[in-house]
């Protein structure tokens, strides 16, 4: 083909419309994770074990104790928009699960060398099945019955050896693509595998082409967010951190209102709550840089830009010099904003972002001021008696 192709329209052939399209679901080493371990979340998951083999170049594995693949599926698990989780187009606005585009495991059939399935179901368990899939995500192979406790485990060797420029950017870049997944992959242990109803442990692993292998990140699977910053970065990390629980309602954006045919005075907004973990204010308590900086739609790690811009910003009016970290998790309705924005899905629209923004800027001052009033009675109390023990440090 020249450069201007011959000027007839034709049709791409099929296999190479999976492979265009694929390639922008898994982007880099650090997507093609997370889709693995959105899917074990979503299989209800309590245990999630990721191996990295040499940094990933060699493969990535992702072993988990969720419900499995039932017999019946297998056909279907690596087929292009054949997912268990979403039935029509409606049922976007209230989906819970992480997935829900039956995309992730075919894109990666697409771009890797060899996906395998390892999986058993309750009712199989303690005997699974080990599924082959080719690169259309058809079964190849099946080999029945290995030792395979209830769960799933997903092997991807190779990645991205059929598209050769995207490959060899992985190869260059390996230990900055691993170090992204890592922080992707911590973003999940923090919110996601640290719900209050459900911990699910988390261990990261890397075995490296020569040398022993090491583990990268590992939670115990406690429930909370507190106790997976411990288990990430130490219990010292704790030390410089607050609550973060703001509530405020957010206006609907008048373009917003159009669209639903609403008058402002109709509208009652929307209740948005943000809760986490935030740096205290004083100096000091602060990080050098923005590498800690995690936020969350509905429990969904997303890069909200404006919104971590405002943080930052509120943060350095009161400690000029350094960044804060963040666990930010924004709970609002799931009708007010839209998930299916981006085929990696990390961008999250939301609907009346720029009055989110102004009422998040707000609510955070407010709550910055009271915690300086506190701050300042404390001192005074405590210089007044200098007999009283030290140990409560609010900001
Ligand atoms: P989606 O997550 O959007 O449904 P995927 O391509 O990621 O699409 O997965 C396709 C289907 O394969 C899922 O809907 C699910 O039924 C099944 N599946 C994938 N991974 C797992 C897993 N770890 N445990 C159980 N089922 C899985
Ligand atoms: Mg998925």
């Amino acid at each position: 083909m020249t450069a201007e192709g011959n000027g007839s329209i034709k049709v791409i052939d099929s296999h190479s419309v999976h492979k265009i399209t694929s390639g922008q679901v898994v982007i880099d080493l650090q997507t093609a994770v997370k889709e693995l371990v959105e899917n074990s979340l979503d299989a209800g998951a309590t245990s999630i074990e990721v191996r990295f083999k040499d940094y990933g170049l060699k493969s990535v594995e992702v072993i988990d104790n969720g419900s499995g693949i039932a017999p019946e599926d297998y056909d279907s698990v690596g087929l292009k928009h054949h997912t268990s989780k979403l039935a029509s187009f409606e049922d976007l606005s209230t989906v819970l699960t992480f997935g829900f585009r039956g995309e992730a495991l075919s894109s990666l059939c697409a771009l890797s060398e060899a996906v395998t399935v390892t999986t058993a179901t309750a009712s199989e368990a303690p005997m699974g099945t080990i599924l082959e899939l080719d690169r259309n995500g058809r079964v190849k192979s099946r080999s029945e019955k290995t030792a395979r406790q209830r769960g799933t485990t997903v092997a991807i060797t190779g990645l991205f050896r059929p598209l050769p420029v995207r490959r060899k950017e992985l190869e260059r870049n390996a230990k900055r693509e691993f170090g992204k997944a890592l922080n992707l992959l911590s973003a999940y242990a923090l919110v996601p595998c640290a719900k209050e109803n459900k911990g699910v442990r988390l261990t990261v692993s890397n075995q490296p082409e020569v040398g022993r292998k090491t583990v990268q990140l590992r939670t115990d699977g406690t429930p909370s967010t507190r106790a997976s910053i411990s288990s990430l970065w130490g219990p010292r990390s704790l030390e410089n951190l607050v609550d973060l629980d703001l509530c405020f309602q957010v206006q609907t954006e008048k373009s917003v209102l159009k669209r639903r045919t609403i008058t402002e005075g109709e509208d009652s907004g929307t209740q948005v709550r943000v809760r986490g973990l935030v740096s205290k204010f004083a100096v000091g308590c602060g990080r050098a840089a923005t590498d800690r900086q995690f936020f969350y739609i509905n429990g969904r790690p997303c890069n909200p830009s404006k919104v971590q811009k405002a943080f930052n910003e509120v943060y350095r009016t009161f400690n000029a010099t350094q960044s804060p970290f963040i666990v930010a998790d924004f709970i609002l309705p799931t009708n007010t904003c839209d998930i299916n924005v981006s085929p990696d899905k990390r961008t999250i629209f939301l609907h009346s972002e720029n009055n989110l923004v102004a009422g998040l800027k707000v609510s955070c001052i407010l709550r910055s001021i009271l915690h300086l009033i506190f701050y300042a009675i404390f001192i005074s109390k405590s210089s007044r008696n200098r007999s009283r023990p030290p140990g409560v440090r609010l900001m």
